[in-house]
This record gives structure tokens, sequence and C-alpha cells, in this order.
């Protein structure tokens, strides 16, 4: 019997490493996908379309909020940022544990959605860690990099929301914390139900047959 996959929404702050974090995750385990956005923003260096995002004009992106093309959608530092809806149920379908690398408006929409969602948030070990990686990463100038700790600390208040923390010290290590979190949603009464069912059904036939071969063997 094939169990659906989890629906997992990871959010953290811009620069806490959710990408090295989840390329770690990715080669070392298996049962993974990762849901690419579309985005309106300009691809950074290295960034491929159709693997990193669908980066797409801002025309379009409104054309697939019309078509309903997105699980979420939102806006996040004067860009659009959406979920396409097709990938991610076939995905589930199949059993895979389908991840969404969100922020936190799109996150609240999915709890609102898919109640069974899982939401991680992944944290620096500490403030001023997160300000040297976002700085260290070189790719933004000082005033996106400030518009980002800003974004942060207000991005901090809506941490109560989520179900799971993990922190990032080593890339390696939070990739091995974020899929033991992951897999103990298989554990999850609510996601076992159909062999729940099979089982509760085997031993009511099972006690029915005992009983009659018991009131059998009194004859
Ligand atoms: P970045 O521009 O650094 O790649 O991403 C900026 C923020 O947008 C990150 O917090 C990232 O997780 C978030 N993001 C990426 N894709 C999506 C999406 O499809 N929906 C929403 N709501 N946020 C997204």
């Amino acid at each position: 019997m094939k169990t659906r996959g989890s629906l997992i929404v990871l959010s953290g702050f811009a620069g806490v490493g959710k990408g090295t974090v989840l390329k770690s995750l990715f080669e070392t385990r298996e049962g993974y996908a990762y849901s690419v956005s579309a985005t309106t923003r300009a691809p950074r260096p290295g960034e491929v379309d159709g693997v990193h995002y669908f980066f797409v004009s801002k025309e379009r992106f409104e054309e697939m909020i019309r078509n309903d093309e997105l699980l979420e959608y939102a806006c996040y530092v004067g860009n659009y940022y959406g979920t396409p809806k097709d990938y991610v149920e076939s995905r589930l379908e199949d059993g895979f544990d389908v991840i969404l690398e969100i922020e936190v408006q799109g996150a609240l929409k999915i709890r609102e959605k898919v109640p069974d969602a899982v939401l991680i948030y992944m944290l620096p070990p500490s403030a001023q860690e997160l300000y040297e990686r976002l700085k260290g990463r070189g790719t933004e100038t000082g005033e996106v990099i400030a518009k980002r700790m800003r974004r942060a600390a207000e991005e901090a208040k809506n941490l109560e929301q989520y179900d799971y923390i993990v922190v990032n010290d080593d890339a390696d290590v939070c990739a091995g914390r974020l899929h033991r979190v992951i897999r103990s949603q298989r554990q999850r009464v609510k996601s076992n139900l159909p062999f729940i069912r099979k089982l509760q059904e085997e031993l009511k036939e099972l006690n029915e047959r005992n009983v009659d071969s018991s009131s059998a063997s009194h004859d």
C-alpha cells in the first residue's frame, strides 16, 4: 500500500543556509522531492531556470495566479514567489515527501489550505552569525542585506506558528535533524489510517473466526 508523502514547509531567514542543508539532504537521503517555485526576481549568478526557480515575468506570474496554477504565493522584498500546484500534488501521490522552501506568509497560507502540512523553521545559531553569512554571500548590496535583516526580525515574530525548528550550525548535521523530523511524520496515526483500518478489519475477522471455532469445539 503506497502511503501518500508529507507536505513539508521549510522556512528560514535569508542567508541561514537552507539551500546548502537541502543539498546535503537530497544527496544523502532518498524519497524527497523539491518543489521548484516560480519567481519574478532576477536570477543570481549560477542559478538555473527550472532548477532553482522558474524565472518568469510579472505578467506571466499574474496569469498563473488568475489560472489558479499556484498552491500559494507571496510578495517578498518586492518580488512575487509562488508554488506551482500540479507538481506538488503528483509527487505527494507518488509517496515522496515534498519540500516547499518558502517564506512565512506562504507557509501560513499552506497551513490553512493543507492542515496536515508540517511547518519547519531553520534558525542560525545566533543573529550575528546570520549577518556574517549574508555579508559573506557577496551577492547582495548593503541595502538589500539591511532589508533582509529587518525582515528576519519581522519573521521571527511568527515562529511560534511553526511545528519544529532546526538550528543550522553545520549543514550536514542540520540535514540529519531535518530528515529525522520529516521521517517521524510517517509514524503519525493520521498518515497511517489505511493500514490501521486494515488491521482493525483483520482483528475483527480473526476474532470472529476464533469465536466460531471455539463454539464449534463445544458442540
Ligand atoms: P530568495 O530570493 O533568497 O531565493 O528567496 C526569498 C524568500 O522567498 C525565501 O524566504 C524563500 O524561502 C522564499 N520563497 C521561495 N519560493 C517561494 C514560494 O514559492 N512561495 C513563497 N511564499 N515564498 C518563496
